[in-house]
């Protein structure tokens, strides 16, 4: 069991993951809108585990990323990407996330997906 954030624009996406991961039986602890409320949320409450969407205003998935780990190089970010993102998933790579999750959310990748990152 885990204290995640959600960082996602789409509130249709939080809905589903929240969901998700609830029945994974993982505590959601917040949610943001945009990656600036991400990162400041991210200080405030230190989850163990950040699911972070690419595409956001304000600040993007990637620049989020970034700001979390170059104070907090133990982070757990997992990307969630849409298809056609393979150029943002590399850089996300390069930049640290542990994973990635594609839209349309499926459940059982998840639940894999957030165990392995979880166990590292
Ligand atoms: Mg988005």
């Amino acid at each position: 069991m885990a204290r995640i954030l959600i960082v996602d624009d789409s509130r249709t996406s939080r809905r589903i993951l929240k969901g998700i991961l609830e029945e994974f039986g993982h505590e959601v602890i917040d949610e943001a809108e945009n990656g600036e409320i991400g990162y400041i949320k991210y200080n405030e409450l230190k989850p163990d585990l950040v699911t972070m969407d690419i595409t956001m205003p304000k600040m993007d998935g990637l620049e989020c990323l970034k700001v979390i780990k170059h104070k907090n190089a133990d982070a757990k970010v997992v990307m969630i990407t849409a298809a056609g993102q393979k150029d943002k998933m590399m850089e996300a790579i390069k930049n640290g996330a542990s994973e990635f999750v594609t839209k349309p959310f499926d459940k059982e990748e998840i639940g894999k997906v957030i165990t392995r990152v979880l166990s590292e």
